[in-house]
């Protein structure tokens, strides 16, 4: 998840300058899973998570079981959570480290962990960037194919107010709005573990894919949306199983209204404010198309569920795994809605099953994501409306970066661009890489591309090398002069 838009705009038939925002990822490997060692004894009283549907596909993947109790009136979410670790890695394991987004400064909020214990015993965590990391030393340490269970009792004040970063945990409008509400394990790859302050624009969230067992308790007049599938087992508790998913993602308010629509066997559901429904109808018929349309180009859509929230984020839409949520300004006003829904939808093809490291590699899913709801025009509209939606929002924004002398190379980690040039660069000019492909290549060997890297890599982490592999694969060349022109340079300058 993670999150980001540019605005502004003229009007050429479609709007021009975007803001859409989105979510964390994961860097490349892909590890042969070890044999799977028992699993260790419970370590706490936590209620024993059922089977996870999907679990069983990924036995290495590490499994969440989570309790949460939200609080709407104190601003305030306790938690509990046990989570099998299994070193998948091949390096043994001195620490293992958790990410705390609620204490970053994008975020805005306060996580407090009260007590964390290792396979029962009680361990001191290393606090690290500013509280956003905490890191449990390992001892002994964790050699590859072992497993360990940690548990951690953690507090979150959630943020009242929605000045900072995207609002994506905050509590206003009455929507609890709770994305990374519990400490998270980071992808470990090459560079070791991932835990950086990443910028307040942009998408933090990089891990792997896990299985989770939530439990909510929350008052009983909200509606619960997550990822995942929930159950209410009374007023006011819900169950919620999501697997394999990067993040557990929860919304919850008082008065949603709900609409949903079965496609191919998945619910779609768009859940709107009072008042909204002209909104909240048009997100279900978007998110109906853009499923469609994507499921048919690059590979069916993993999960039982999608759901498409009204929230008030700042950004113009986050994604989730099985969940995206739009900017509520958008439901009532403006154009917005249609390009927000479409880019977030495809972010479940490109970031929920094919992870990428948000932070060092935004384009990888950014550019993509952007590129494929101009394939949604394209499927909805015609070709002419696909041309059109090019020019203006791809080929025109480029040429203003040119204009401008502050044309940079697409392939840079989020920092590298400041708030201004990162949604230009990356979101506008970084679909110019996948069109010019197109142009070279041939629409089927194209798709054919973008279904093997889909493919190769579901439920794993995708490189730029890894998409150029999968270029090379397919279409007989990797084709690095057109990367080498749109992704790691300059052009016209
Ligand atoms: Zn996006």
């Amino acid at each position: 998840m993670a999150h980001y838009l540019v605005t502004c705009c003229r009007r050429v038939g479609l709007p021009l300058w975007l803001a859409v925002l989105l979510l964390p990822a994961i860097s490349c490997r892909v590890p042969a899973p070890p044999a799977l060692p028992p699993d260790p004894a419970p370590t706490s009283d936590l209620w024993s998570p059922p089977p996870v549907a999907g679990a069983e596909a990924l036995p290495a993947a590490p499994r969440y079981a989570i309790d949460l109790v939200v609080d709407p009136l104190g601003a305030v979410v306790t938690g509990r959570q046990e989570v099998h670790y299994i070193n998948a890695e091949e390096a043994v394991l001195d620490d293992l480290y958790l990410r705390l987004f609620p204490n970053t400064p994008g975020y805005g909020a306060t996580m407090t962990v009260t007590q964390a214990l290792l396979a029962g015993q009680p361990v001191t965590p290393v606090a690290e960037l500013a509280g956003s990391a905490l890191r449990l030393p390992l001892t002994p340490p964790l050699a590859s194919g072992d497993a360990l269970t940690l548990s951690l009792d953690f507090t979150v004040a959630v943020p009242l107010s929605d000045v900072i970063g995207y609002a994506q945990l905050s509590y206003i409008d009455g929507v609890m709005a709770l994305a990374n509400v519990y400490p998270l394990i980071p992808v470990y790859d090459d560079e070791g573990w991932n835990v950086e302050l990443a910028p307040e624009y942009g998408d933090a969230v990089y891990a792997d894919v896990a299985a989770y067992a939530v439990r909510v308790s929350a008052p009983p007049t909200m509606t619960l949306v997550a990822s995942g599938a929930c159950t209410a087992v009374e007023a006011g508790e819900w169950t919620c199983q999501a697997a394999p998913v990067r993040e557990f993602a929860l919304f919850l308010r008082a008065d949603y209204r709900q609409l949903t629509r079965v496609v191919d066997g998945v619910a779609i559901n768009s859940y709107y404010y009072p008042g909204h429904e002209l909104g909240g109808q048009r997100a279900l018929q978007v998110a109906v198309d853009a499923l469609t349309t994507y499921s048919q180009l690059f590979g069916p859509y993993p999960y039982e569920e999608l759901d498409v929230v009204e929230t008030p984020t700042r950004a113009g839409g986050i994604e989730y795994p099985g969940l995206v949520v739009i900017a509520a300004q958008f439901y009532t006003a403006g154009d917005w809605l249609e390009w927000i829904v479409a880019h977030e939808v495809a972010h479940q093809w490109w970031y929920a099953v094919v992870g990428n490291d948000q932070v060092d590699e935004p384009w990888l899913d950014e550019a993509l994501a952007q590129y494929s709801t101009l394939l949604y025009y394209e499927a909805v509209y015609g070709t002419d409306t696909a041309i059109a939606v090019l020019e203006e929002q791809f080929v025109r924004a480029h040429e203003e970066l040119i204009a401008r002398r502050v044309d940079m190379p697409v392939g840079l980690p989020v920092v590298a661009y400041g708030r201004e040039l990162y949604g230009p660069v990356v979101y506008h000019k970084g679909p110019l890489y996948f069109q010019a492909l197109r142009e070279r290549v041939g629409d089927p060997t194209f798709f054919a591309i973008l279904r093997a890297y889909y493919r190769r890599h579901t439920f794993r982490i995708a490189t730029a090398d890894s998409f150029l592999t999968t270029v090379k694969i397919v279409a007989g060349d990797a084709h690095t002069d057109l990367f080498e022109k749109w992704i790691a340079g300059v052009t016209g300058q």
